[in-house]
């Protein structure tokens, strides 16, 4: 089978509404000379109070090309959980996705692996897509606990969620030592964790949904770095952070991608 490759690129928090409105042109005008087909599935997340700015630029010719996501959300629907946002709010504000687990949200906010699993079932309830983060410390990695710390994360993430909606869902295999460092994973290596991943997949939702759940790597993705990565059997694309900020090099990965498609 074949997996449209996505291209997601993270903007944490960065950006005014001016600065994400410009890069999100950027963007768009670059998809804009291309169809759909010939494109990766494009995703920018922008930060919550971006996001109508964002979407506000765009057009009927971009929408189906540049497709937005929230970089978090909460599993309950409404209530009493100040500073929080839910599915139906980053529905309603036109997102597509939901990023969530990045290790940064676990790191600095304490999230934990069945929070993750509460969002997952949340967002595949409200009809949106989740992209699931996972992905080992340097100290982990070097005392080889890097494929039995992924695996239970991801058995944990999608315990419960049925083979259907696991299928749509996207996973971001993200060692943590590589984001933001400039140290890229060898793309081999990620590509044997993601192939390791895709069996633990297979596992627990079968082997249909490990064939068409799509698994990212992300980790200093650079324009010079993504066509060995895409050229893996199993890596369906990238979370990019530091150079989505830039729609050169964003587009430039875009480029390099289509061109192991
Ligand atoms: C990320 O934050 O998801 C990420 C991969 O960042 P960077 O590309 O900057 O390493």
């Amino acid at each position: 089978m074949s997996r449209r490759p996505i291209i997601a690129g993270n903007w944490k928090m960065n950006m005014l509404q001016d600065d994400a409105r410009a890069l999100f042109m950027g963007v768009a005008k670059h998809a804009e000379e291309y169809t759909v087909e010939q494109l990766p599935t494009i995703v920018i997340a922008p930060v919550f109070t971006s996001i109508a700015a964002v979407e506000s630029m765009r057009c009927s010719k971009c929408r189906p090309l540049v497709k937005t996501a929230a970089q978090n959300c909460h599993w309950e629907s409404s209530g009493a959980y100040t500073g929080e946002i839910s599915v139906e709010m980053v529905k309603d504000a036109g997102c597509d996705y939901v990023i969530i687990g990045h290790s940064e949200r676990r790191q600095y906010f304490s999230e934990t692996d069945e929070m993750i699993n509460k969002k997952a079932k949340a967002i595949l309830k409200g009809g949106l897509l989740p992209i699931i983060c996972c992905g080992e410390t340097l100290e982990q990695r070097e005392a080889g606990q890097t494929d039995a710390h992924i695996t239970s994360q991801i058995k944990a993430a999608l315990d419960g969620i049925s083979s259907e909606d696991v299928a749509k869902s996207v996973i971001a295999y993200e060692p943590i030592w590589a984001i933001g460092t400039g140290k890229t994973c060898d793309a081999v290596e990620a590509n044997r964790v993601i192939a390791m991943i895709r069996n633990v997949v297979k596992e627990v939702a079968g082997e249909a949904a490990a064939e068409a759940i799509r698994i990212l790597y992300g980790g200093s993705v650079k324009p010079s770095t993504i066509e060995e990565q895409m050229n893996q059997s199993d890596i369906d694309g990238a979370l990019v952070g530091g150079a989505s900020l830039k729609a050169d090099s964003f587009n430039e990965i875009i480029d390099n991608t289509m061109k192991t498609m």
